[in-house]
C-alpha cells in the first residue's frame, strides 16, 4: 500500500451546499409534477426543518458502485446528490452517479413497493397472494426447508443467480470468494447446491484462461497511454457509466488524442461519444472478421514474429506441442493450410461479416502498426452460441502485434480494476461441494440427478437429487433474465419439480409471481452495510440507513437470524450481533490486513474512501519482461494461441484448439433465416440495470423500450418510427415500439434486455422482454448464457 495516496470524501461546506440545495430542489418539484406519482413525497411539500446529508450508494449490479448523498428532511428523502469532491482527474475521478441514481428517490418510495410477507393463493406464477404475518411465513418456511432437506438432501436446495444488491452483509451473488448474510445462514443449515460463472461473462471467464492461465485486464486508466484503442463489442457509454468508471477514461483517453474504433453492430452510445470510426459487424461473426484482420496482417509482413516465438504455443507449425499433425496451426487455419483449406481472407470475411474487405485492410494496418494499441473486448460478443470463440481469437492479434505487457496495449481482454479489498459478514463453508453453471439450473430442476461432471457439474461426479427448492433474493432470474421466458415457466409451474420458492423481494417482480412464499424486503436506504468497487481507482462505500423501513419490509440478515432461531442455531447463527456489530467487525477485520483503512465511526461518517494508485495495471508485464522465472499460468508456460487441453477435448467442431470462426446455430448462414430473417440482439439499455429501474418512470421517459430496427429493413415491413409491432420466433413473441434508426445494420434488430415480462392473455408478452425469443441453449465449452443469438421476424400491428 506504499505507493497509494488515501483521499477522503470532504464534507462541503454548508454554505455550498445549501446553494445546490436549493436549486436541486426546484428541479425536483417540476420533475414531481411532470410525473405524478402517489407513492413520491414530493419535494416542494417537505417542510423546512433541517436538511441532514447522509452517505450512501447506488448497489446493483452495473459494473459500478457510485456515491449517493442522500438529502434528508424529516425522515423523507428530498433528493439525492452524487459525489462532488476532488479534483475529477483520472488520479481522482469523482464517484457520479448515472440517471438511475439518481432517480432512486422513484425507487424508494415506489406505490408498489411489498409491505407484508405474503403466501400463494392461486397456481404458480398466476401471481395471487394473500397476506399473512411473519410468524407464519417464517414458520413455514422453515418446515419446509427442513422436510425438503430431510427428504433429499441439502444439494436439493439452490440460491438463484442474484446480482439485485451487493453489501458485505447483503450480498446477492454468491459465489465462493464472498461471505454474507444469506450463505451463512444455508452453509449453517447443512449446505446448499452452488453455482459457477455468471450470466453476463460465461464464456469470458471461463475460456480467457485458456490462452493465457488467468484473467487480466488492464486498468482503465491504461488507456491514456494508447495511441489506439478498438473496441469490440463495448459500450461502456451505457454499460460503465459511473463517474469513475470505465466510460469516464475513455473519455480522457480521446481528448489526450487516441484514435477510437468501435466494433459493434449497433452505432452505439459509446460510438457516438468517442469513436472516430464505426464498424458494424453481423453478430456470432467476429472471429471470421478476427482471422482476416490476422490474414492481412501476415501477408503483409507486419507481425512480430519475435514476440510470437518468444512466448506462444501455436502460433505457426514451427511452435506447436508435440503430436499434433501439421496444419493444425494458427497461420495454417487462416492461410487456408488446414483442414478446410480455405484462406481467412478480407473477401471471404466480408461474405461472412458484412464488413466491408476495404475496411478489414485497413483496420488490419491500423492494428499493426500504430503502438501501443490497446484492443478491448466487451463481454457482449461472448454472450453467443460459439462464445468462447471471440475471447481466445482477440488475444491472437495482441500477440502479434506486440501488445501484450506494454503501457496503453493491453492482452485483448476486458477491463479489471484496482479495487479496495474489504472483509465480509463471515459465512463459513458449504458442506455441499456440489455445482453447476449457473445458467443450467432449470436443467437441473428437470433432470439434476441425471447431470454429471460431463454436464459441467462440479465437486461430484454426479448431483444426487434435483433441485427442489429455489430461494430467489434480490434476482429477476428466476424468469425474466433467464433463456426462454416460456420455458422456465412451464418448468416452475409443476409443484412436482421445484418444491419450494421463496422470494425476498421489494417489488412483485415477474419472478416474485413464482414464489410460494413472497417476503418485503427492505432497500438499501433502510439498512446499513458496505460496498466496494475497483477501476481506474478503488474505492469503498459506507451506506449508512437513511430512511427507517416502510411497512412490514425486512432485511435479509433479519430473516436469516429468525429462521436459524426456528431451526435451532439462532445464537450460533448471529453470535448475539446486530447488522451494526457486523459492520464493526467487518471493518475491524480490513484494517487488521490494511491499517490505512479508516476506524469504523470515520468511515461511517465519511461515506467513502478512496485509493488512487499511481501506476496502471499492465496486464502480463512480469511474464513478458522475465518469461523464465515468471511463466504464464498455462500447462506450457506460454500464451497458448493453441491449447492442448482443448485438443485433448477432441470435440473440434465445436471446441477448436485454436480459435475460430464456428458458424453459429441462429446465426447469419443458418437455414432458418428463410422463416426468420432478422438477427436480434439484446444490448444493455440505460434506463435499466439490467431488469432492475424498469418499473421507474423517469427512467421510463429518458428512455423508453425500444427495438432497434434498421430503415431498409423497417420499410420492407411498412414499418415507420414509432410503430408498435410484433417481435417473434417459434419460441414466443413481445410487443414494443419500433426505433427505426441507420444506428444499426441491416439484417439485425436490438431489443434491450431487461423489460420485465407481462404477458398478456394470449400469452404474448406486451413489454418488450427479450427472453421470450431466446433459447436455452447452454455454450459448448463454458456452458454460458447465449443471450444474443435469436433469429427473429418482425411486423407492424
Ligand atoms: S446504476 Fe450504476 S452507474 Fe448508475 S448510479 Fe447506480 S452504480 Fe452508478
Amino acid at each position: 500500500m506504499e505507493n497509494v495516496k488515501h483521499l477522503w470524501q470532504k464534507p462541503l461546506p454548508r454554505r455550498k451546499f445549501l446553494g445546490l440545495s436549493a436549486a436541486a430542489a426546484g428541479g425536483a418539484a417540476l420533475l414531481g409534477r411532470l410525473t405524478p406519482l402517489t407513492g413520491v413525497p414530493r419535494a416542494e411539500a417537505a417542510d423546512q426543518s433541517e436538511e441532514k446529508i447522509i452517505p450512501t450508494s447506488c448497489v446493483h449490479n452495473c459494473g459500478g458502485r457510485c456515491y449517493l448523498r442522500a438529502h434528508v428532511r424529516d425522515n423523507v428523502v428530498v433528493r439525492f446528490s452524487s459525489d462532488q469532491e476532488g479534483p475529477d482527474s483520472p488520479e481522482l475521478p469523482q464517484a457520479r452517479a448515472c440517471l438511475r441514481g439518481r432517480a432512486q428517490r422513484q425507487r424508494l418510495y415506489h406505490p408498489d413497493r411489498l409491505k407484508y410477507p405474503m403466501k400463494r393463493v392461486g397456481k404458480r406464477g398466476e401471481g395471487k397472494f394473500e397476506r399473512i404475518s411473519w410468524e407464519e411465513a417464517l414458520d413455514t418456511i422453515a418446515r419446509e426447508l427442513t422436510r425438503i432437506r430431510d427428504t433429499y438432501g441439502n444439494e436439493a436446495i439452490y440460491l438463484n443467480y442474484a446480482t439485485g444488491i451487493y453489501g458485505q452483509i447483503s450480498q446477492a451473488w454468491i459465489t465462493p470468494a464472498f461471505g454474507g448474510a444469506l450463505k451463512r445462514f444455508f452453509n449453517m443449515f447443512g449446505g446448499f447446491l452452488e453455482y459457477y460463472n455468471t450470466y453476463s461473462t460465461a464464456c469470458y471467464s471461463f475460456t480467457a484462461p485458456y490462452t493465457y492461465g488467468s484473467v487480466e485486464g488492464v486498468s482503465p486508466d491504461n488507456l491514456l497511454y494508447s495511441k489506439l484503442i478498438v473496441l469490440f463489442a463495448d459500450n461502456t457509454a451505457e454499460t460503465r457509466l459511473g463517474g469513475a468508471n470505465y466510460h469516464y477514461y475513455l473519455r480522457q483517453a480521446k481528448e489526450k488524442g487516441a484514435r477510437i474504433i468501435v466494433v459493434d453492430p449497433r452505432y452505439t452510445d459509446t460510438a457516438a461519444n468517442v469513436a472516430d470510426e464505426w464498424i458494424p459487424i453481423r453478430p456470432t461473426t467476429d472471429n471470421a472478421l478476427l482471422a482476416a484482420l490476422a490474414y492481412v496482417i501476415i501477408m503483409e509482413n507486419l507481425h512480430d514474429q519475435a514476440f510470437l516465438d518468444k512466448y506462444c504455443l501455436g502460433f505457426d507449425e514451427e511452435h506447436m506441442p508435440p503430436g499434433v499433425p501439421p496444419g493444425n496451426s494458427y497461420k495454417s487455419y487462416v492461410l487456408g493450410l488446414g483442414e478446410d483449406k480455405t484462406p481467412k481472407t478480407p473477401e471471404w470475411a466480408e461474405a461472412i461479416t458484412g464488413v466491408p474487405r476495404d475496411t478489414i485492410i485497413k483496420l488490419a494496418r491500423q492494428i499493426a502498426t500504430i503502438k501501443p494499441c490497446c484492443l478491448i473486448q466487451g463481454w457482449g460478443w461472448q454472450r453467443h452460441a460459439y462464445g468462447e470463440q471471440p475471447v481466445r481469437g482477440l488475444p491472437v492479434l495482441a500477440a502479434m502485434t506486440g501488445n501484450i505487457g506494454i503501457k496503453g496495449g493491453g492482452p485483448g481482454l476486458y477491463y479489471s480494476g484496482q479495487g479496495v479489498s474489504v472483509a465480509w459478514m463471515p459465512a463459513g463453508e458449504n458442506p455441499v461441494k456440489a455445482a453447476i453453471p449457473c445458467f443450467m439450473w432449470t436443467e437441473a430442476i428437470e433432470r439434476g440427478h441425471e447431470l454429471t461432471a460431463a454436464d459441467g457439474v462440479r465437486g461430484v461426479d454426479r448431483l444426487p437429487t434435483d433441485i427442489k427448492v429455489v430461494w430467489n433474493y434480490a434476482s429477476n432470474t428466476l424468469i425474466n433474465q433467464h433463456a426462454d421466458v416460456n420455458r422456465t415457466a412451464q418448468i416452475l409451474v409443476d409443484e412436482t419439480k421445484c418444491e419450494l420458492i421463496v422470494v425476498h423481494d421489494v417489488f412483485l417482480t415477474p419472478s416474485a409471481r413464482f414464489a410460494d412464499i413472497l417476503l418485503p424486503d427492505v432497500t438499501h436506504f433502510e439498512r446499513e452495510d458496505i460496498v466496494t468497487f475497483g477501476s481506474g481507482i478503488g474505492y469503498a462505500i459506507y451506506y449508512q440507513k437513511v430512511v427507517d423501513p416502510p411497512h412490514e419490509c425486512r432485511s435479509v440478515y433479519w430473516v436469516c437470524s429468525e429462521l436459524a432461531k426456528r431451526l435451532g442455531f439462532g445464537d450460533r447463527y448471529t453470535e448475539g450481533k446486530t447488522e451494526e456489530d457486523w459492520l464493526r467487525y467487518i471493518v475491524e477485520e480490513t484494517r487488521k490486513a490494511n491499517p490505512d483503512f479508516p476506524t469504523f465511526e470515520e468511515f461511517r461518517r465519511r461515506g467513502i474512501y478512496k485509493v488512487v494508485p499511481k501506476e496502471p495495471i499492465i496486464p502480463y508485464k512480469k511474464q513478458i519482461e522475465d518469461p523464465v522465472n515468471n511463466p504464464f499460468k498455462t500447462p506450457s508456460g506460454k500464451i497458448e494461441i493453441f491449447s492442448p487441453r482443448l485438443w485433448a477435448m477432441n470435440k473440434p467442431k465445436e471446441i477448436p484448439a485454436i480459435p475460430k470462426y464456428v458458424p453459429a446455430w441462429e446465426g447469419p448462414e443458418d437455414p432458418l433465416r428463410e422463416k426468420y430473417p432478422l438477427q436480434c440482439i439484446g444490448p444493455h439499455y440505460k434506463r435499466r440495470v439490467h431488469s432492475t429501474f424498469d418499473n421507474v418512470p423517469w427512467m421510463e421517459e429518458a428512455a423508453r423500450q425500444e427495438l432497434w430496427i434498421n430503415p431498409e429493413d423497417a420499410a420492407k415491413r411498412g414499418i415507420k418510427n414509432g410503430d408498435r409491432v410484433k417481435v417473434f420466433n417459434d419460441r414466443g413473441a413481445t410487443i414494443t415500439y419500433a426505433k427505426v434508426t441507420p444506428r444499426i445494420m441491416p439484417g439485425v434488430v436490438a431489443l434491450p434486455q431487461g423489460a420485465w415480462w407481462t404477458p398478456g392473455p394470449d400469452g404474448v408478452d406486451t413489454r418488450g422482454c427479450i427472453n421470450v425469443l431466446t433459447k436455452y441453449h447452454p455454450t459448448p465449452l463454458a456452458r454460458g448464457n447465449p443471450q444474443h443469438t435469436n433469429l427473429v421476424e418482425v411486423v407492424k400491428l
